[in-house]
């Protein structure tokens, strides 16, 4: 019987874990395991797919993604989190003490905090679906390699897709950003980096229509939205970078979600079932930041920790 069980191992998953010990209590982190179907659901949530880190107050010259989150996770298993390396498969919150399955094992807490994070957005037509790993990809941190000196497109307009263009500017021979708007959503920072790039080329007002290609990409279909115009680029292969959606499937029906799937919080950070909380971009639409993500993490550990002192 553990006080805290945690689910999920992002900034926020850790950051409650960190607080959640500190505070006395037997806390179990479920982690996350290996890629199920289409989402990432790696140890260490989004940021072990991301590079440099240079927004992390505490890290004057920038630290790797991968690096902060194994420090995070040494520090909670410093002050004694166990962890279970693999994905919750069902949730049972009907009754305290609540339940949290991994296949047939059960283990049974009595709160919880829900820090699966989001997943990445996928465009949704058949053709990316049959192309996804043969030049379809959602993450230019991991697959980037793959396309060595060869031309890629860059589908979004946000912080993201500039990131991945220009993580992609360094290994590719051509990068072209195909957004929706005529106007970048990213960063003004992030818009000024990337047009630094003589590699970077954009396609505005234009969405895909379709990914072409027998056995691996050879091309996009692509519409310009003002005008109607059909046309095609060839391209090795297209990163998808629309954004994220939060990890909720699980929890649909135990917990209030809204019509975008995040966890509806109802006083601090609790959910609609008192002694289940939530931390992180599975809640929180707004800022999406690794250090706001661990911020919120905080603040659930400490609510999970008034709510059992309530229950005693
Ligand atoms: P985002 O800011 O929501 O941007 C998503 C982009 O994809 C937008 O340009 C959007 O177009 C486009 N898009 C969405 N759905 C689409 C669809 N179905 N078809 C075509 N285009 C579509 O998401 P993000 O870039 O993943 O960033 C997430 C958060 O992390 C943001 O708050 C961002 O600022 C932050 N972040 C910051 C940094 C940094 O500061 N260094 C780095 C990475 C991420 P519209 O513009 O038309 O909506």
């Amino acid at each position: 019987m553990y006080d805290a069980m945690i689910i999920g191992s992002g900034p926020a998953g850790l950051t409650a874990a960190i607080y959640a010990c500190r505070g006395n209590l037997k806390v179990l982190c479920f982690a996350g395991g290996p890629t199920i179907e289409d989402s990432y659901r790696l140890p260490g949530g989004q940021l072990m797919l991301t590079s440099e880190v240079e927004n992390f107050p505490g890290f004057p010259e920038g630290v790797l993604g991968s690096e902060l989150m194994s420090m995070m996770r040494r520090q909670a298993e410093r002050f004694g989190t166990e962890f279970v390396d693999d994905n919750v498969t069902s949730v049972d919150f009907s009754k305290n003490p609540f339940k949290v399955s991994v296949a047939d094992v059960t283990y049974e807490g009595c709160t919880v905090i829900i820090a699966t994070g989001a997943k990445a957005k996928w465009l949704n037509m058949p053709s990316e679906k049959r192309l996804r790993g043969k030049g379809v990809s959602s993450c230019a941190t991991c697959d980037g390699f793959l396309f060595k000196e060869k031309e890629v497109a860059v589908v979004g307009g946000g912080d993201v897709a500039m990131e991945d263009s220009i993580y992609l500017t360094k290994m590719c021979a051509k990068v072209t950003v195909v957004h929706r708007r005529d106007k970048l959503r990213a960063s003004p920072i992030m818009q000024e980096r990337a047009r630094k790039s003589p590699k970077m080329h954009y396609i505005w007002d234009t969405v895909v229509e379709e990914i072409l290609g027998k056995e691996r990409v050879e091309g996009i279909r692509l519409k310009n939205v003002k005008t109607g115009a059909v046309t095609e680029l060839r391209t090795d292969g297209v990163f998808i970078s629309i954004g994220h959606q939060p990890d909720t499937d699980i929890f649909k029906g135990h917990v209030e979600l809204d019509e975008k799937g995040y966890i509806v919080l109802k006083e601090g950070s609790m959910t609609s079932v008192p002694g289940v909380f939530a931390a992180g971009d599975v809640h929180d639409h707004t800022y999406r930041q690794a250090i706001s993500a661990a911020g919120f993490g905080c603040r659930a550990a400490l609510d999970a920790q008034r709510y059992l002192e309530n229950m005693e």
